[in-house]
């Protein structure tokens, strides 16, 4: 099955993994995920390389900070309809890439051209204030984009990630350098080629792959980079939080979460049953956003637990790219491996196994579908994000028992409630500590809408106009 050339990509040239002073480039083996084959072999950056792409992305800055609100708009639009053009194409290497099902990566691209849509209007709306003084005297603020930006994506959302991580630098005026997952490649050089084929200057924006940590060091060190923009697990969130202090350089961290999903007896626990399911094993649960612990009030406790059961055992679980899938395979050989210690380790501290628990066959890295319920807090899974197809589900008494058990970990990304009382849908928005609750829905991503977490969750937004914010810095101009 053909997979594209892979290539790192600095000032518009693919580099490939033939040096230009003679020998070879490192590489890294792509997997699919479905098979454990080989894809093709990603070169990967030495310092040589991202010195390269940090002069560029200097020069870049200079080029792009000058650009007027229209052009910027005209190359997030174009982008935006070259993506739909080749949406296929795109969407089939991601599947082939990262596992996921074709109807999960269609979607992906869907949303990056509704992300480069929305920025292409907002870039427009960067408005500064006058403030109001005596006359003869005048005080502006104004909005100038932060600099060259040092962008990190993660592997679970191949395209989007990479939509996120270039949109919002190049609407507000900075030029990027990006390090998707090596994982992921031809997804991030993808949405990379429409910025470029649709006329964004080939200083603006680039990708280099590498030894993750060496990567971050080294561009982190430069007085070149203004600002982190950074996707992944708290532990490494937090590496390189310091890693960006010791240059003062600003941060936007989307990091792990823990989502916690309260259901009440008065919801609708079919269509909760329906709708919850489909978005627990949605990318197999490589999700930070992922309902993880089902918080559910004793009364349904039991019917809950067997109709999620019925429905995680029904899911067709096979390679992304058959139209019959639901659920594709892990992404990487470290994710089932992960899920079998933290079930293992849930099924010894006492918790209850109705279905899954278990690798499938023994070609690529497919885990099925999981559902425990009866977990003592003690366990490692109620207390680590298990990123994996796994539904942990207790019982709660009362409405106060269920906020401080969605409140009790560090983490705060999304929460989600079920519930039809209208004054206990107002007390869950309020009290629920997540930077994006859903009450009744799991839709709580958008373009125009922040996407970020509070505490060990991160800090700081993408998406919306928050997004575009991020990557701005104010400069108050005082005349007398
Ligand atoms: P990991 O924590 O090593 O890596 C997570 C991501 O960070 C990867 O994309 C990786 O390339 C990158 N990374 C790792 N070390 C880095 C460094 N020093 N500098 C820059 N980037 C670095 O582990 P993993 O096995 O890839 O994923 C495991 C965990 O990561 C998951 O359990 C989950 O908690 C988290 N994760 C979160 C997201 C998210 O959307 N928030 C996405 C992917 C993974």
């Amino acid at each position: 099955m053909s997979y594209p050339e892979l290539s790192l990509m600095i000032a518009g040239e693919r580099i490939g993994l033939a040096k230009e002073t003679g020998g070879q480039r490192r590489s890294h083996a792509v997997l699919n995920p479905a098979t454990g084959g080989v894809l093709g072999q990603l070169p990967l950056a030495d310092a040589d390389d991202l010195d390269r792409a940090l002069a560029v992305a200097e020069q870049g800055f200079a080029i792009w900070r000058r650009s007027t609100a229209q052009q910027r708009a005209a190359v997030l639009s174009g982008a935006a309809a070259l993506l739909i053009q080749r949406q296929e194409e795109i969407a089939r290497n991601a599947t082939l890439e990262e596992g996921k099902t074709l109807a999960e990566t269609r979607i992906e691209v869907l949303m990056v051209a509704q992300l480069f849509s929305f920025y292409a209007g907002e870039t427009q709306r960067i408005y500064g204030r006058a403030l109001v003084r005596p006359e003869g005297q005048r005080s502006t603020v104004t909005y100038e984009p932060v600099g060259p930006v040092a962008a990190f994506a993660p592997w679970n959302f191949p395209i989007a990630n990479c939509g996120r991580k270039l949109g919002a630098p190049v609407a507000a005026g900075c030029s990027v350098i990006m390090k998707p997952a090596e994982e992921a490649p031809a997804s991030a050089l993808a949405v990379l080629q429409a910025l470029l084929d649709a006329g964004l200057p080939p200083q603006v924006a680039q990708v280099v792959f590498g030894v993750p940590d060496e990567v971050s060091r080294h561009l982190l060190a430069s007085p070149i980079i203004r600002k982190l923009s950074f996707t992944g697990s708290t532990v490494v969130g937090k590496h390189l939080a310091k890693l960006a202090a010791e240059n003062c350089i600003r941060t936007t961290m989307e990091l792990g979460g823990h989502g916690p999903v309260l259901v009440f007896a008065d919801a609708d626990i079919d269509h909760v049953l329906n709708v919850a399911v489909g978005h627990k094993f949605r990318n197999s649960g490589q999700v930070c956003v992922s309902p993880t612990r089902f918080i559910v009030e004793e009364s349904v406790y039991d019917r809950f637990r067997t109709g999620f059961a019925e429905r995680a055992a029904a899911i067709r679980v096979g390679d992304g790219l058959d139209p019959d899938t639901q659920m594709g395979p892990m992404a990487n050989p470290r994710r089932p491996e992960a899920m079998e210690v933290l079930i293992g380790d849930a099924i010894e501290h006492g918790a209850t196994l109705h279905t899954g628990g278990k690798r499938i066959g023994n070609q690529g890295f497919f885990f099925e579908p999981t559902v425990l319920s009866d977990i003592p807090l003690s366990a490692r899974i109620m207390n680590e994000e298990p990123f994996g197809p796994v539904a942990l589900i207790n019982s709660y008494s009362d409405e106060a028992a269920m906020i401080a058990e969605a409140n009790r970990l560090p983490y705060g990304l999304a929460a989600y409630a079920w519930t039809s009382n209208a004054a206990r849908q107002k007390r869950l928005a309020a009290q629920l500590e997540a930077g994006m609750v859903g009450i009744n829905t799991v839709a709580i991503g958008a373009a125009d809408a922040p996407f970020g977490g509070v505490k060990w969750s991160g800090h700081g937004a993408e998406d919306g106009p928050e997004g575009l914010m991020a990557c701005l810095v104010t400069k108050a101009v005082h005349e007398g």
